[in-house]
């Protein structure tokens, strides 16, 4: 906080339509009055191309670290080359692992089949397939890797619920796919109910997150507060934000123990960048959450009115201007001229906002019990040629485990094709080789493991990775193969 009370934060222009909305925005902030001051940095595609993979300059990463709170707007990341996803590094550097996004319908103003939408979605943030682990394994195989902790999960799903109970909300509904992913999926499932059982006066349901993003799709005012993985999380808030009325009205924050960034959902759009036609509204949203966050409510609700104010009037971007509904078509500019000109105005229609000062939840995660592990065996994934089927690689194995641990299944692209062919679908120059002592679960040592993996080097056969079969607490730590 500076002298004046005014807090400084860092700002970033960003790509395609980025700078026009980040101009919109803090000039509106500016006639607001929000005690705020700027230090911008550069970051997105011009630093990408000037040879910085991660996007971001050290001396730019620094104002980030000591200023502590980013208004950012979209950036293009470049394909291909090597470039890491920016959004995805700070989120993760900086600890940020709450996104949460807020949807809310403007009907009658602004066109949606959904006048009621008022819902929150909280989407883990620094984990799953956004962990960008990626390999190419062979020439036909590429893998990725989504990494769940329990922990992590566990601070996402209280972070929903504590917000859900700060924010006086009724529902907080839990979205996965562990019909298929039992061990990640599930749980996170698991420690959702566990975690909901905590609050009894909040709702608590699960949906599978296909049915549930058509639910969202077709019927989203029955959600409240949803909460769930990185990857459903970011697809189904773009859905979210769609039926409400347009991906660009929706902000973000981003969450963490010390940092927070706020930005709008949607992306550099280029295919309308620098026509000032983008609307501003993502990013002004998500400017009121960053005062909220910073303790200026006032202004926030100063603003957040005067947006409103804005849409009753029938001042509407390109993207929601409806014939019969709109009264003015009006650029990135004139709309944010239109809101600074209703500034101290409250809405007819809408509900007016009052001072909304952000809660400081307190998030307390279970330390992760130690669990006793037993190594049960070992698979290996075997560069091999399949073109003429299993039997050739299958002779290899059998033989080069012979007296170290015994070759349980063969599978391919997740299907069993050795002891049993179980289909005669395409094979791929990958195959996954699971090794055993025996099929009684019995354990195995690390010592085996490596002379296993040294017979099969003698044997000529090319592995690219393997990963160890644990039962934990007595439990099966691993899926079974599709036909096992
Ligand atoms: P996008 O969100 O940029 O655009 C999708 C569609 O929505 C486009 O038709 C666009 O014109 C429209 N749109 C988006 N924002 C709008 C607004 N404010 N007003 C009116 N219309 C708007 O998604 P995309 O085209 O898939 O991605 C473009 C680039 O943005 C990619 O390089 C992607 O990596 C990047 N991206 C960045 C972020 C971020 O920085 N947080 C997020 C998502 C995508």
């Amino acid at each position: 906080m500076t002298a004046d009370n005014k807090k400084r934060i860092t700002i970033a222009y960003g790509d395609g339509i980025g700078p026009e909305i980040m101009d919109a925005t803090l000039r509106i902030l500016q006639a607001a009055e929000a005690r705020l001051e700027y230090d911008v940095i550069e970051v997105g595609e011009k630093q990408y191309l000037s040879g910085n993979t991660s996007g971001i300059s050290d001396e730019a990463w620094s104002i980030l670290k000591t200023n502590k709170v980013l208004l950012k707007s979209p950036i293009t990341t470049p394909q291909g080359g090597g470039y890491k996803s920016l959004n995805v590094t700070m989120r993760k550097m900086l600890g940020m692992f709450s996104n949460v996004r807020p949807s809310r319908s403007y009907a009658p103003y602004v066109r949606t089949h959904f006048p009621n939408i008022d819902m929150v979605i909280v989407r883990e943030n620094e984990e799953d397939l956004y962990a960008g682990i990626e390999y190419q394994q062979t020439p036909e195989v590429v893998h990725t890797i989504k990494l769940i902790t329990r922990s992590g999960s566990e601070k996402i799903i209280r972070y929903a619920f504590e917000y859900a109970r700060a924010n006086g909300r009724k529902k907080v509904t839990c979205m996965t796919k562990d019909n298929i992913m039992k061990h990640t999926d599930g749980m996170f499932h698991q420690l959702f109910n566990e975690v909901a059982a905590e609050y009894p006066e909040i709702a608590a349901d699960h949906y599978i997150i296909d049915i549930g993003a058509a639910r969202i799709a077709d019927d989203p005012e029955r959600f409240d507060v949803i909460v769930t993985l990185n990857l459903y999380g970011d697809i189904i808030s773009d859905i979210a934000a769609e039926v409400s009325g347009s991906v660009g009205l929706c902000g973000s924050a981003n969450i963490g123990d010390d940092f927070a960034m706020f930005e709008a959902i949607h992306g550099s759009a280029p295919d309308i960048a620098g026509k000032n036609i983008a609307n501003p509204s993502g990013l002004i949203n998500a400017a009121c959450l960053m005062l909220q966050h910073l303790g200026q409510a006032d202004v926030a609700a100063k603003i957040e009115n005067a947006l409103l104010k804005t849409l009753e009037d029938g001042i509407h971007t390109g993207e929601i201007y409806k014939e019969g509904l709109s009264v003015q078509k009006a650029g990135t500019r004139e709309f944010a001229d239109a809101i600074i000109a209703r500034l101290g105005q409250k809405p007819q229609h809408f509900k007016a906002i009052e001072n909304e000062q952000s809660k400081t939840l307190n998030i307390t995660v279970r330390p992760t019990a130690p669990a006793e592990m037993t190594q049960v065996g070992v698979d290996v994934y075997v560069h091999a040629d399949m073109a003429n089927g299993p039997a050739e690689l299958v002779e290899k194995l059998k033989s080069a485990c012979e007296g170290i641990l015994k070759l349980k299944i063969v599978t391919n692209r997740g299907l069993v094709v050795y002891p049993k062919a179980l289909s005669e679908s395409m094979l791929t120059d990958q195959s996954r080789c699971r090794f055993m002592k025996d099929m009684d679960y019995s354990p195995i040592s690390q010592q085996q493991v490596v002379d296993l993996m040294v017979a099969l080097n003698k044997a000529g056969l090319v592995i690219n990775k393997t990963e160890g079969l644990y039962f934990m607490n007595g439990k099966r730590a691993f899926s079974l193969a599709q036909g096992e």
